[in-house]
């Protein structure tokens, strides 16, 4: 499987008939709205964003059922326009005539069972779509270690609220993952289409991250289902993604996620790469957090990469970061510093690394 328009769209439209067909989840003339990953301005090839020619292949499947379709994003970097124009989205957005929404934040929502905080600000426009279909990119993570059908949606979060929250988790991936569960159960996505075409192992979810092809298009209504599933073709244990194991603990009774494979099971495609992974809850995780500086993976900044564009310091939720001219580059404030790996996973530049923690004994 490659970015063929043709291939996407009649493996699209496979895969809704495996599900009882695409009446039963998108009704004539309904509003839609497309949620991609569009986490930074990159081009396709890179494999941080969800491809435009597959972005398109679903437009054109939609285009069956409605023309009312919108595509909507708050990106981590730059406006979602900007994002658009730089990966060849605004083209297909153009050509397929259908309306680009930068969310803002002008309503507030709450989710009654939270985990964390139930109350989040969100684009009233969101309410007003009668779908909403999620179109993530299978990605590794450096955080969450995967960002697939429940990270996606914290793309909903408009602009500097994603910062408070990541402030709020402060060091605890498991608080994170809690605050990327609640949002996707209070805006839950009708259907989940996730881009594995060309997906990313390694250092991800932004330049750090290594594309792999693996030719795979995974589908699904329920997104903690497809998030479950798909682990299974890239040999990572499911409930190393965090998102996965808050589910099955707090929501699912610790009981194992249920999916059921239509269509055909291509078994493990490849063996990904994966970030490294730090648990930090209970007295264990009260010591790393005690001597982190000595057990936690931490960023450090590659002066001779750095260009000087500041998006680490902008985009660092706890002020940790300066930049002190071209000879210093960055500097970090490692006390500060919450590890929420924002900084790495928006550089446009690889200029900023992982390094691993000097007593790893710790970090498992
Ligand atoms: S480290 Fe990266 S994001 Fe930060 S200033 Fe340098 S190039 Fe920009
Ligand atoms: S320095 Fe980087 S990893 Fe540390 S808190 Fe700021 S953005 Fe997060």
């Amino acid at each position: 499987m490659s970015y063929n328009l043709e291939e996407i769209k009649k493996t699209i439209k496979i895969g809704f008939e495996e599900l009882g067909g695409i009446d039963k989840f998108i009704k004539k003339d309904e509003k839609i709205l497309l949620k991609p990953n569009s986490l930074q301005p990159s081009k396709p090839e890179t494999a941080i964003v969800t491809h435009p020619v597959f972005i398109k292949a679903v437009i054109q499947v939609l285009k069956e059922k409605t023309d009312k379709i919108y595509i909507g994003e708050s990106p981590g970097v730059g406006s979602f326009a900007t994002g658009a124009a730089i990966s060849g989205l605004k083209k297909v957005i153009e050509e397929e005539n259908i309306k680009l929404i930068e969310f803002v934040p002008n309503i507030e929502i709450e989710i009654k069972d939270k985990l964390v905080f139930g109350k989040f600000m969100i684009d009233k426009r969101l309410l007003e779509m009668d779908k909403i279909i999620n179109l993530p990119k299978l990605k590794t993570h450096v955080l969450m270690q995967m960002s697939l059908c429940v990270k996606n949606m914290y793309g909903i979060i408009p602009g500097l609220k994603k910062l408070e929250y990541h402030a709020r988790a402060d060091h605890d991936r498991i608080q994170f993952a809690k605050i990327l569960v609640d949002i996707f159960r209070a805006i839950p996505p009708h259907f989940n289409i996730v881009d594995g075409i060309l997906a990313m192992e390694g250092e991800g979810p932004g330049t750090s991250g290594i594309p792999v092809n693996l030719g795979l298009i995974i589908m699904g209504e329920n997104g903690f289902a497809v998030d479950r599933v798909i682990p299974e073709f890239i040999d990572v244990d499911p409930y190393r993604i965090y998102t996965n194991r808050v589910y099955k603990e707090y929501i699912n009774k610790n009981k194992d996620i249920e999916y059921k494979i239509l269509g055909e099971n291509p078994g493990v495609l490849k063996r990904f790469v994966m970030p490294p992974d730090e648990e930090r809850r209970g007295l264990f995780g009260y010591l790393i957090r005690l001597l982190r500086n000595w057990t936690l993976s931490k960023p450090i900044f590659i002066k001779e990469k750095c260009t000087g564009c500041q998006v680490c310091v902008k985009h660092c939720p706890v002020t940790a970061l300066l930049y002190k001219g071209k000879d210093i580059g960055i500097i970090c404030d490692y006390n500060k510093c919450i590890r929420c790996f924002c900084c790495h996973e928006l550089c446009p530049e690889k200029a900023i690394s992982i390094k691993k923690p000097f007593l790893k004994i710790f970090s498992k």
